[in-house]
C-alpha cells in the first residue's frame, strides 16, 4: 500500500508519500527557522499561518514527485497531536478533506508514535519489542515499544525536554533558533572539562530526567564571563550526555531485557549522543538502532509510515472524519505524570 503522511505539529510543513514495503517514493519539508528566528523561538499564529499557505502546493508536490495521484493513495495518515493546535489543524483538516476526496481510510497519528516508529522505517531488522529513548523539543522519554499502539513508559523529564535544554543552551549563547546543530557544531572545537556543571538526577534511583538546573548552570556560567562559549557548548553537552546515559542504565536495569535500543526524535541526529548510546548498547549486549539524522527531526515520511504500520494492522479501523486534534496526547495514557511535570 501507499499512504500519504503529512506533518504539522511545530514548525515543520512537511509531506510525504512511503509505501508499506518501505519505500519512502517523494518527500517534501519546508521548514519556518526564517520567520520564527527574530523571536528565539516558534510563535503558534505565524507557525499556523504558514502551514496553512504552504501545505496544499506541497502535497500536490509529493505526488506529482512520485508520479502519483490520489488515486494511488491507500490512506491518507496525519499528526493529529501533540503539538501547536492551530498547526495541527491545518494539517488534520487538510487529510480528512483528501480522505474525503479519495474515498480513503484517515489515519490520525500520535506525533509521539511517528518518532517512537521512525527506527522501524530504516531498519526492517528492527523487531519488538525494543526499548527507546524518545528525545525532542518537547519530549524526553524512556520508553518500552511493545507493538504498534502500546507503548509503556518508563521515564520522563519533571521539567525541561534535552531539545528544549539545547535551544535554551543555544539562546543564552546567542547561536540562534533551532539551537541542538548550533550547540553540537560548537561543542565540537570546546574542552568539555573546562566548565564545571551539575548533572541532575545523576544516580537517582527512578530513571526520570531534569535539564532546567543544568540550563541555569551554563546561564550562570555564561554571565560569570570566565568561559568561552566553545567550552560551555561541549561541557553542557557533556553533562547532558551524562545524564542520559545514566537515567538510561537505570532503567534498562529496572527492565525485563529486550534486545535492541534505540533511540528517536530531534536529538537523535546529534552524533556525541548516538556515539554515547550504541557505546551502552554494546556493552550491554543491545544492538543499538538510530534512524538517519533527517528521519529524527520532524518530517512526513515517519507520519506516513506510522500510516503504513497502523494499515498493516489485522484489526485496523480508520479514524473517523471528525476526529479532534489533541494539544496533549500521550503515548502511554497509564504512565504517571514524574513529579512536577506535565504529561
Ligand atoms: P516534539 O517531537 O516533542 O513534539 P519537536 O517536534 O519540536 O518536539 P523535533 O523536531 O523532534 O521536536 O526535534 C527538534 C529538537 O531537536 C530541537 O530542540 C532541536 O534543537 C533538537 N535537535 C535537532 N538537531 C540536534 C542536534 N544535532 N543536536 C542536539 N539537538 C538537536
Ligand atoms: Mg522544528
Ligand atoms: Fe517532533
Amino acid at each position: 500500500g501507499v499512504v500519504l503522511g503529512i506533518e504539522s505539529s511545530c514548525d515543520e510543513t512537511a509531506a510525504a508519500l512511503v509505501t508499506s514495503s518501505r519505500e519512502v517514493l517523494s518527500q517534501r519539508i519546508a521548514s519556518q527557522d526564517e520567520a520564527h528566528a527574530p523571536y528565539g523561538g516558534v510563535v503558534p499564529e505565524i507557525a499556523a499561518r504558514a502551514h496553512a499557505e504552504r501545505l496544499a502546493p506541497m502535497i500536490a508536490e509529493v505526488l506529482e514527485d512520485a508520479g502519483l495521484t490520489l488515486d494511488d493513495c491507500d490512506a491518507i495518515a496525519a499528526t493529529a497531536g501533540p503539538g501547536l493546535i492551530g498547526g495541527v489543524m491545518v494539517g488534520l483538516v487538510s487529510a480528512k478533506a483528501l480522505a474525503m476526496a479519495g474515498d480513503v481510510p484517515l489515519i490520525a497519528i500520535n506525533h509521539l508514535e511517528g518518532h517512537a516508529l521512525s527506527p522501524r522505517l530504516a531498519d526492517p531488522e528492527l523487531a519488538f519489542p525494543y526499548a527507546l529513548l524518545l528525545v525532542s523539543g518537547g519530549h524526553c522519554q524512556i520508553l518500552l515499544v511493545e507493538e504498534v499502539g502500546r507503548y509503556h513508559r518508563l521515564a520522563t523529564t519533571i521539567d525541561d525536554a534535552l531539545g528544549e535544554a539545547f535551544d535554551k543552551t543555544a539562546k543564552i549563547l546567542r547561536l540562534g533558533f533551532p539551537g541542538g546543530p548550533a550547540v553540537e557544531r560548537l561543542a565540537r572545537e570546546g574542552d568539555a572539562a573546562a566548565v564545571p556543571l551539575p548533572r541532575p538526577l545523576f544516580g537517582s534511583a527512578e530513571p526520570h530526567f531534569s535539564f532546567a538546573g543544568l540550563k541555569s548552570a551554563v546561564l550562570r556560567a555564561h554571565e560569570s564571563g570566565q568561559y568561552d562559549a566553545v567550552d560551555i557548548a561541549a561541557s553542557f553537552q557533556q553533562a547532558a550526555l551524562d545524564c542520559v546515559l545514566d537515567r538510561l542504565s537505570r532503567a534498562l536495569d529496572a527492565m525485563e531485557p529486550v534486545p535492541a535500543l534505540v533511540v528517536a526524535g530531534g536529538v537523535a541526529a546529534n552524533a556525541s549522543i548516538r556515539v554515547a548510546l550504541e557505546g551502552l548498547a554494546t556493552s550491554r549486549g543491545m544492538r543499538f538502532v538510530a534512524p538517519p539524522p533527517k528521519l529524527c527531526t520532524d518530517n512526513a515520511a515517519m507520519i506516513a509510515w506510522a500510516g503504513c504500520e497502523r494499515l498493516a494492522l489485522p484489526d485496523f479501523a480508520a479514524d473517523p472524519l471528525d476526529f479532534v486534534a489533541r494539544p496533549r496526547w500521550p503515548l502511554d495514557p497509564e504512565a504517571e505524570p514524574a513529579r512536577g511535570a506535565g504529561v
